[in-house]
């Protein structure tokens, strides 16, 4: 039974004189924001993350107001200090906020930027609960998981609420059901549940059918108990949506429905799909979404005629996917070379890019170590283009710079990121400016030629700890350069960053009479942020991360003109689009 709508009037706040405890944030009206919440039960890396974004599409395609969070078990404040090979690429938002890579997925799949307001970890909650507690704002009570720490949660979701206006907020709870560090969160949705009233919260689970080669058949006795431990902790699903390498059989959906206490009609098959832009289709196909519009009874407020035209558009996009006419490799460099996921942002800007120009993206990871100049040829004969990522430490740091000077040296399309801008530089100094000694201070600390090095500016707030530059920047760009084209001959564009080094305004003059071209900067700063090198196919480095921003219609141009010259270069004897001449008809800004 769900709290009347009185009741829930009278019980708003904290009070000593009863067991309720609900703190509401100004402004907050019941009834106007629905959840979905979104959970896994028998593993992780079921793709929630995705499944939940393609969800909130399909609803924002008809019109409706969606916003994410993401719910993280951690203790961790934010995922600024996360090994990317454990836990995927740190993704940054505009704020400044280092999120974990479902921010990501949301964030293109909903083509919408998002804030720390998005994304909350149990490190935060937690943290709060003692800050209030530290003032004295639990009225003489004695402070525990529930109801205050559940209650800190489900006042981030409804601030969510308000902030955004929503007509549904997606909750999705990192880790799987059963683990201790997420049981607080799921409590917290049990009351939500219960406070908010039926038709108010959609319990997603999302489960996995196995199906061992030797049988040869699917079993889903796992996903049953998965289920049941959800069952448990008092939440009966709404929704199953069963992951699975091929289609899941009716009859396994049907073992679902029954143990799972869950209609037929509301157990879905969540097969693997080549591409996660397909995802949206599938789950449409199958009717989730009006499943879901009809429990939390918002038909009223879709509209169908936005999502014709949403959804056409969302086709074109699609349509193209597996009809490439051309092919490319991409060499890599990277660190983290074992993991795809360290790397999401970047394979998805390349797909996004290839998709557009019909032209499949293969992607060989390098790993730099015993890369040298004289071996360079070897590792990198068969790619079309390379890019440089972004990354700390000293690990293949010299076979990075070998691999820049592979590409400069051999016409070979090159895009520098972040680090990547870094190694272009410190190359350039060595084999053009002549600057032998040239290398980073994060490298070699007290390097000869600090070419790459904190500046005074950042060494200053250095001790406050706030030394790395995090979030979306202007990058003011010089007229009549490629990335002045690039990007539209605006006279700025905005990218986000998360480095601590930068090139050492001494270098500047020296780097650039020898024929670099710092083609962006920071506004009022002498921060430099792109560089290209002209009589080169294309060469380009950036100390920002346009990856993050690329999105599947609205292509990263760096990205395309990386694309696109591959392109040319793999096939000299057709007649190919010059890199900049294919952003201009692709790239939306
Ligand atoms: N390690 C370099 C720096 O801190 C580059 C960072 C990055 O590639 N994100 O400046």
């Amino acid at each position: 039974m769900a709290v009347s709508k009185d009741l829930f009037a009278k019980i708003s706040g904290s009070s000593t004189d009863n067991e309720y405890f609900l703190p509401l944030p100004k402004g907050y009206q019941k009834g106007k924001t629905k959840y979905v919440i979104v959970m896994g039960t028998v593993m992780s890396g079921l793709g929630k993350g995705i499944f939940s974004s393609c969800l909130a599409k399909l609803l924002q395609d008809k019109g409706l107001k969606v916003a994410p969070i993401k719910l993280e078990g951690y203790l961790n404040i934010d995922s600024g200090t996360l090994n990317p090979f454990r836990h995927g690429e740190v993704f940054v938002l505009d704020d400044g906020m280092e999120t974990d890579m479902d921010l990501g997925t949301y964030e293109r799949m909903l083509d919408q930027n998002l804030s720390r307001a998005n994304f909350a970890t149990s490190g935060q909650i937690y943290s709060s609960v003692l800050e209030k507690e530290r003032h004295g704002d639990y009225l003489g009570r004695d402070v525990q998981m529930i109801p205050h720490v559940t209650g800190e949660v489900k006042m981030r979701l409804r601030e969510l609420a308000v902030k955004t206006e929503a007509d549904v907020v997606f909750v999705e709870i990192g880790g799987t059901v059963g683990d201790l560090e997420n049981a607080f969160y799921i409590e917290a949705i049990r009351e939500l549940a219960y406070e908010e009233g039926p038709n108010s919260c959609s319990f997603v689970a999302l489960t996995y059918i196995l199906e061992p080669k030797t049988l040869g058949e699917q079993k889903s006795k796992a996903a049953q108990l998965g289920i049941k431990q959800l069952l448990q902790l008092g939440i009966q699903p709404d929704i199953i949506a069963c992951r699975c390498e091929n289609p899941v059989t009716e009859q396994a959906r049907q073992k679902m429905s029954v143990f799972g206490n869950v209609p037929f009609e509301r157990v879905f098959s969540m097969h693997d799909s080549a591409s996660i832009y397909s995802i949206p289709a599938m789950l449409r196909d199958c009717g989730i979404d009006f499943q879901v519009l009809r429990m939390l009874k918002l038909e009223d407020r879709i509209q169908l005629r936005h999502e014709r035209k949403e959804w056409s558009r969302w086709c074109d996009f699609t349509d193209k996917i597996n009809k490439e006419t051309h092919d490319i490799t991409i060499g890599i460099t990277g660190k983290y070379i074992s993991v795809r996921d360290s790397y999401a942002s970047i394979l998805n800007a390349l797909e996004h890019a290839g998709i557009h120009l019909g032209c499949k993206v293969n992607v060989k990871w390098i790993d730099t170590t015993d890369i040298t100049n004289a071996n360079a040829a070897e590792y990198l004969k068969d790619v079309d283009g390379i890019i440089v990522p972004g990354g700390f430490g000293t690990r293949g740091w010299e076979g990075k710079i070998s691999c820049v000077r592979y590409a400069r040296e051999n016409n070979v399309p090159y895009l520098g990121l972040c680090l990547g801008f870094q190694a272009a530089v410190i190359e350039f100094a060595r084999n053009v400016c002549g600057i032998n000694k040239a290398d980073s201070t994060e490298i070699i600390t007290d390097c000869k030629e600090p070419v790459i090095s904190i500046l005074p500016e950042q060494k200053k707030i250095e001790g406050l700890g706030g030394n790395m530059r995090l979030g979306g920047r202007d990058i003011e760009l010089k007229k009549d350069t490629l990335a002045w084209k690039l990007f539209g001959k605006a006279s700025s564009v905005r990218r986000r960053f998360r480095h601590r080094y930068e090139v050492d305004p001494e270098y500047i003059a020296k780097l650039e009479e020898n024929g670099m071209v710092f083609s962006g900067k920071a506004p009022n700063q002498p921060i430099m942020q792109i560089l290209e090198l002209h009589e080169h196919p294309f060469f380009m480095g950036t100390q920002s991360h346009p990856e993050l921003t690329s999105r599947p219609m609205r292509p990263a141009p760096m990205f395309i003109a990386l694309t696109a010259a591959a392109r040319k270069r793999k096939y000299p004897d057709q007649k190919m689009d010059e890199p900049l001449a294919v952003v201009e008809k692709v790239a939306k800004f």
